[in-house]
């Protein structure tokens, strides 16, 4: 496979898409973001919306642990009603992974503190608005097939992961998971 530009995995929110729980935006206004666009390297997920979940929605959170344990199969998803919707967000942490492995991505930047895209931060699981240490279920499972994943905190660090890829073999799909 040709080198070329690396492209990016990117929360769709972060974009200025109305897909978050309150049918908002979390539009970032930044410079790497904006190049990365023109560039043509951008490639978009709600993981929430492509699991199946509709816009507004209840707010989610992760219960008895983090993304990792969610897939793991030992903590679940639940909506503020009491809905349990682990279903959902596993099944748009797989289309996120699909997304990577079509366009051969090494590079994520997914909206902090979400349940599905947070990459060090999660609410604790009690709608309190407490925050620990954690990731969500996408965030969780692309790092599991390699992809490394940045918040939009981090656009700096996440623009050097992609000059480093840039000219380099894409490498087809990010390689197979190593948690068993
Ligand atoms: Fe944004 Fe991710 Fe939440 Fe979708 S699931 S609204 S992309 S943070």
């Amino acid at each position: 496979m040709s080198g070329g530009r690396a492209k990016v995995l990117v929360s769709a929110c972060l974009l200025g898409e109305r897909v978050r729980y309150d049918a908002r935006a979390a539009a970032v206004r930044d410079g790497h973001l904006e190049r990365w666009l023109r560039e043509g390297r951008v490639v978009a997920i709600c993981p929430e919306v492509a699991g199946g979940l509709p816009v507004p929605r209840p707010p989610c959170e992760i219960q008895g642990g983090s993304g990792a344990d969610v897939l793991a199969g030992r903590a679940r998803v639940v909506s503020q009603l009491g809905d349990d919707e682990t279903a959902a967000f596993r099944a748009g942490a797989e289309r996120a992974l699909e997304l990577a492995r079509i366009h051969g991505i090494r590079v994520a930047v997914l909206k902090e503190r979400s349940p599905s895209c947070g990459s060090a931060q999660i609410y604790d699981g009690s709608f309190a608005g407490r925050r620990i240490a954690g990731e969500g279920v996408t965030a969780a499972l692309l790092r599991q097939h390699r992809v490394r994943v940045f918040s939009e905190e981090q656009l700096e660090e996440a623009d050097e992961a992609l000059r480093a890829l840039d000219g380099q073999p894409a490498g087809g799909a990010p390689a197979s998971r190593d948690d068993g």
